[in-house]
């Protein structure tokens, strides 16, 4: 039975998978050699906000139910839909993962021994990595029957992603020449064939 209950679990057990995901990735990134970091402090606001509005702001409201004002009537059909959209984002953000391998990081670097990665899901766009998050703030929206809390995911990374992606290319950019601008014309960024 889908209840606002059994969604709000769903949206906790999604952080809770999400990191563990995460967690191994990121104790083998720590000792990994940094050629070079193109971060900087802009990068560091914008991850911080993705944060704020993908787990600080829905945490607040899981625990304390504010702001109230903004609920609206939950459907199972959206708690349906938010399973499925977590299921996807969480399989996608594990592939990349597993894809990007030793080159990935949390902010803009590159290894010191970096390769550029361009079959599997990278084969098909850019940003699968992002791609995921897109499925996570989906799922936040459709888990969460609350404008505000529901919404802040999706505000977020897309704060995130408009910061990055043009920074991000680039350093790729100037990092793999020709090599990058080729896989550029041959890929979307986020969604298969369209963006
Ligand atoms: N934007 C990608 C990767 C996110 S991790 C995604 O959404 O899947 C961020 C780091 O990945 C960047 O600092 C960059 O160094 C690295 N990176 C991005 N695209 C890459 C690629 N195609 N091959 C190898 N490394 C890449």
């Amino acid at each position: 039975m889908m209840t606002v209950a059994v969604a709000t679990y769903l949206w906790l057990a999604g952080i809770v998978a999400w990191y563990a995901i995460r967690y191994p990735f990121q104790r083998r990134a720590a000792r990994m050699g940094v050629a070079r970091s193109t971060g900087g402090p802009g990068d560091r606001t914008a991850l911080t906000i993705a944060a704020i509005g993908q787990f600080l702001i829905p945490a607040i409201y899981v625990v304390s139910g504010q702001p109230a004002f903004a609920d609206y009537p939950f459907s199972p059909v959206q708690g349906w839909l938010g399973l499925i959209a977590l299921l996807a984002a969480l399989a996608l953000f594990r592939l990349t993962h597993k894809q990007l391998g030793r080159n990935w990081s949390v902010s803009l670097e590159t290894r010191a021994k970096h390769s550029l990665v361009t079959d599997g899901l990278y084969g098909y766009v850019r940003h699968p990595m992002y791609s995921s998050f897109l499925l996570s703030a989906i799922a936040q929206a459709l888990l969460l029957p609350n404008w505000i809390a529901g919404a802040s995911g999706l505000v977020g990374i897309g704060v995130l992603f408009f910061y990055r992606v043009g920074r991000e290319e680039r350093l790729m950019t100037e990092t793999f020449g020709e090599d990058y601008r080729a896989y550029m014309r041959r890929t979307a960024r986020i969604v298969p064939w369209l963006y």
